[in-house]
């Protein structure tokens, strides 16, 4: 059998999952843990319990004595503060909470450049500066970079992709004056690495949880980025579309794209840039519409080859995202069709329009021309529907390798970071 040589771990909103990689990133093993019966979910202690048990539950199932790479992922704009010995100061501070004093975020507007993630009235900037406050603080750490700190004792690292929302600038990897203008002192930031880059070898508490001692821990990535790279998707043009709750549609580009009203921002990955949007439309809107119970028989009933002509923007109420961005945008879903078969196919075609007009703004915006399509989530398995959105896009749709976030973490640290950065292939 092929040895375990990367370790990929996925912190979620709602527990962990692990993966191992031979060396040729072939799927060795997956497991996970939930935070539910082990404690609070926004408790830093539990999301290191919960990886004790995964990382016990893979070496009841194979041996991780050769893993070499350890890579995390973790929740994007999910914060911890530390002490001197690295413990957590009180809760995290989770990715969807807001800051509690309005004057931190209005003065980070004042400050930040126009197209930086740090702005908003969610910014996890404006998070980090109210943390900074609790008594004893020595740094502020995003989620996967804590619990990469413990497995190497070292809590003096994190990586460009998760240190976007906090202010850390992907180009230069260096923290802007202006994050220290906007009360966190520089002093209390960790050193921003790329995305794969190796840090240290595991410490003390690392191989207490069963990691070897030639294990090396490399720089992490945010969960939206690690779920990208796990499909498979890693050439200029390569994008992956996402069929869940909503419609997110994201694509590897050599060029940097920042738009801030549709909500794109650029993570870097490699060499490249990984751009995007999220549109109000996708999944949550079927189930409103349609319910749980008949999506299966109305999918039997799509005829791609028929295209309805109706021209609908499906949306459950007003207010868009992306491709437009107008909070005030209607929903157009007239007119409605006697026959609900045929309203279910107009409702995917709308869906497969707004992707393909998605695609079209990024590269209006300056990325790099689509070449291909992966697909994940819910509606990823609807083939009337993939018919309908291959014939809008025109671009190859290909396979994914995989689904799991913390398979793209194992990959990043296999190819310690050069994972979307492999030299293109002829198409
Ligand atoms: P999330 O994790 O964002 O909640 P999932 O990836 O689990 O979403 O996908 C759930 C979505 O998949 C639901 O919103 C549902 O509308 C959609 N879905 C399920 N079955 C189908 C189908 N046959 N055709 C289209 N969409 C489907």
């Amino acid at each position: 059998d092929a040895a375990a040589v990367a370790l990929g771990i996925d912190l979620g909103t709602s527990g962990v999952r692990a993966a191992v990689l031979d060396g040729a990133g072939n799927v060795l093993a997956v497991t996970g843990t939930r935070f539910a019966g082990l404690g609070a979910a926004d408790a830093p202690s539990v999301w290191w319990r919960a990886l004790a048990h995964t990382l016990d539950a893979l070496q009841a199932r194979l041996s991780l004595g050769d893993v070499r790479s350890v890579t995390l992922d973790g929740t994007s704009g999910t914060l911890v503060a530390i002490d001197a010995a690295g413990a957590a100061i009180g809760p995290a501070s989770m990715y969807h909470a807001r800051a509690a004093d309005d004057a931190v975020p209005a003065r980070i507007a004042a400050i930040a450049p126009p197209g930086s993630a740090a702005r908003g009235v969610g910014s996890p900037l404006a998070r980090a500066v109210e943390l900074a406050r609790r008594p004893g603080v020595r740094a502020i750490l995003h989620q996967a970079d804590w619990i990469a700190g413990r497995l190497r004792g070292r809590f003096d690292a994190t990586d460009a992709n998760n240190a976007l929302k906090t202010g850390g600038d992907p180009d230069t990897l260096a923290w802007p004056d202006w994050v220290a203008e906007a009360g966190l002192a520089p002093a209390l930031l960790p050193a921003i690495h790329l995305p794969g880059a190796a840090l240290g070898p595991v410490g003390a508490e690392g191989l207490a949880a069963g990691l070897p001692p030639g294990a090396v821990v490399h720089a992490g990535t945010t969960d939206g980025c690690a779920s990208f790279l796990a499909t498979g998707a890693d050439r200029a043009g390569d994008a992956v579309t996402a069929l869940g709750s909503t419609l997110v549609v994201k694509l590897l580009s050599d060029v940097r794209i920042d738009a801030p009203p549709y909500g794109i921002y650029s993570h870097r990955i490699g060499g490249r840039y990984l751009v995007g949007g999220a549109s109000n439309s996708g999944g949550a809107v079927l189930l409103g519409l349609f319910g749980v119970d008949r999506l299966a028989a109305l999918t039997a009933g799509l005829r791609p080859d028929m295209p309805t002509g109706l021209d609908y923007y499906p949306l459950l109420r007003a207010g868009e995202r992306f491709p437009v961005s107008d909070p005030a945008f209607q929903p157009r879903l007239e007119p409605r069709p006697a026959d609900d078969g045929v309203f279910f196919q107009g409702v995917l075609e709308g869906m497969a329009m707004i992707e393909a007009t998605g695609y079209a703004r990024l590269e209006q915006l300056g990325a790099t021309a689509l070449r291909s399509v992966r697909t994940v989530g819910g509606g990823a398995a609807n083939a009337g529907w993939t018919a309908l959105r291959q014939a809008r896009i025109g671009v190859p749709f290909l396979p994914s390798r995989s689904e799991d976030a913390c398979v793209g973490a194992a990959f990043l640290g296999l190819y310690g970071g050069a994972a979307a950065r492999l030299p293109d292939q002829a198409a």
